[in-house]
């Protein structure tokens, strides 16, 4: 009675993880969707802990399982309140490096149960079914291995993005690392085949040369590719996952796996194409590392300045203006001297909207989740395509804060690291104001011709200070 109440429990809580990632996919319900899924994953665990029975045995351990849930409870929201906005991706690779390595240790484990209790283990059930030996061992395996893979490269994810870890490379290093994985894979399908007599050791050396083919992996990557690469880790940590939902025949674990994974691999997909890249290119290419500050160096010439004034009455006689929002602003904080800037302008019968690039910011959907939290309504952010259409009939294009989302070298210039993402063509408008504290790059480290080029005006200064001041000139014009 008891069982069939839990998979009644763990069918709503797989539903709820559908109808969350749903719902996540629009700014409007993706605060519900969150709490949906996660009401879900709570019914899951408490269902697990208080009505789990398997030959009459509960589980029992009850002192460990809510020290463990309490010390997560709090750690986790602590860290998701005081993060702040632009480090989002450096905790989202952090937790997500918890993942992995929570799978890695199922394996671990369930193998230790595997090597002791022979009798037990003989066989498997998933879904009904005894499966043979092998095909536990292989599931353990394939947990340990993606696991530790995705917890070793988010942690080097994870010190890349906050700033303590440098991209590392060495001349070889590509073969290196497909000489370890295929190692990594010669040695997992021994031990399934063969069964040897030493497989306590193979599995540990499976599993040390697992974290450094994680770490390897993810090492020589470029700092502009980091969010396709967290991206491509998650959908890892969700496949290992999912290695537990077969090993335990935990249907809602399968599915929650399940879900991230292929969540995690279109979201990779999605922004290899926003990047007009390959996922090969990606993992081999050192697309916005240290060693490409120097290269597509092209800019070159004077800029011009616009003062706070001028730059008020050439948007406030506009028809329409656009605004381009990138990383400063949210920095900057910005975002709701930004709303009022554009309820000013729409007042004096400006027409303003905002054009979103896929990449702009630090992870994916930032400037979405900015603007959404300043009330800036949706209707008024344009996709990149839309906004790229829109550019030829725009008036006025004020830049806050963004960089490489509007470097022209990305279409121009093949020797720049950035060359082949698409970007948003603000040139085709008639003004160009860029507001930004100096001349300095943006996170691909490269300098960007777009600000020496004629039709475009310098505002220096912090994206929130140079909002308000331009709030009040427009007041005043
Ligand atoms: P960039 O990082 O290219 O440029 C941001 C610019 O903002 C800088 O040049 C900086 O110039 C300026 N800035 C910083 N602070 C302030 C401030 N307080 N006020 C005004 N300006 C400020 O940002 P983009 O959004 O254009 O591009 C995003 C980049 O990040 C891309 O290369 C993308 O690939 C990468 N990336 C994206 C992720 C994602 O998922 N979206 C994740 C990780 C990386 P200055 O110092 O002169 O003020």
């Amino acid at each position: 009675m008891e069982f069939n109440i839990l998979s009644l429990i763990y069918l709503l809580a797989s539903v709820t993880f559908i109808v969350g990632l749903k719902m996540l996919s629009h700014p409007t319900s993706a605060r519900k969707g969150n709490a949906v899924a996660a009401a879900g994953m709570t019914l899951a665990i408490v269902g697990t802990i208080f009505l789990y029975n398997e030959d009459g045995e509960t589980l029992g351990n009850y002192g460990w399982i809510f020290g463990g849930l309490a010390i997560g409870s709090v750690v986790g929201t602590l860290a998701a309140r005081r993060v702040k906005m632009t480090a989002m991706p450096e905790m989202v690779s952090l937790f997500n490096g918890m993942g992995g390595a929570c799978a890695a240790l199922i394996s671990i484990v369930e193998f230790d149960h595997l090597i002791h209790q022979p009798s037990l283990s003989q066989t498997f059930l998933f879904a009904g079914i005894e499966w043979p030996k092998e095909g536990l061992l292989l599931i353990i395996l394939l947990g340990l291995i993606i696991g530790t893979v995705s917890f070793a490269g988010s942690m080097v994810a994870w010190g890349k993005l906050n700033g303590s870890l440098r991209d590392f490379s060495f001349r070889g290093q590509q073969a290196f690392n497909i000489g370890l994985l295929l190692l990594i894979l010669g040695l997992a399908t021994y031990m399934v085949v063969a069964l040897p007599a030493n497989a306590q050791l193979l599995f540990y050396v499976i599993f040390a040369l697992s974290i450094l083919y994680g770490l390897f992996f993810v090492f020589p990557i470029g700092g502009a590719d980091m969010p396709v690469v967290i991206s491509l880790l998650n959908s890892f940590t969700g496949v290992a996952a999912a290695c537990g939902g077969f090993l335990y025949d935990n249907k809602v674990m399968l599915t929650g796996g399940i879900l991230v994974g292929a969540a995690g691999t279109l979201l990779t997909i999605l922004m290899c194409k926003a990047m007009n890249r390959s996922l090969t290119n990606v993992l081999i290419g050192a697309f916005g590392g240290n060693t490409a500050a120097v290269a597509g160096g092209i800019a070159q010439g004077s800029y011009k300045e616009i003062s706070l004034s001028d730059a008020a009455v050439v948007m406030s006689y506009a028809n329409k203006v656009m605004i381009v929002p990138g990383y400063g602003l949210a920095v900057a904080q910005a975002q709701h001297a930004c709303h009022e800037l554009e309820k000013l302008l729409a007042a004096k019968g400006v027409k303003v909207s905002y054009a979103i690039h896929p990449v702009a910011g630090r992870m994916p959907g930032h400037m979405n989740v900015l603007l959404a939290e300043a009330d800036v309504s949706y209707e008024k952010l344009l996709e990149m395509e839309q906004a790229n259409e829109a550019f030829p009939t725009t008036d006025v294009v004020l830049i806050l804060g963004a960089n490489d989302v509007v470097n022209p070298a990305a279409k121009s210039d093949p020797a720049s690291p950035i060359y082949g993402m698409p970007i948003l063509d603000v040139e085709l408008a008639k003004h160009v104001i860029v507001n930004k504290r100096s001349m300095k790059p943006g996170y691909a480290g490269i300098e960007n011709d777009l600000f020496f080029r004629p039709k475009t005006s310098m505002l220096f200064g912090d994206a929130k200070k140079v909002l308000q001041d331009l709030i009040t000139e427009v007041k005043n014009s």
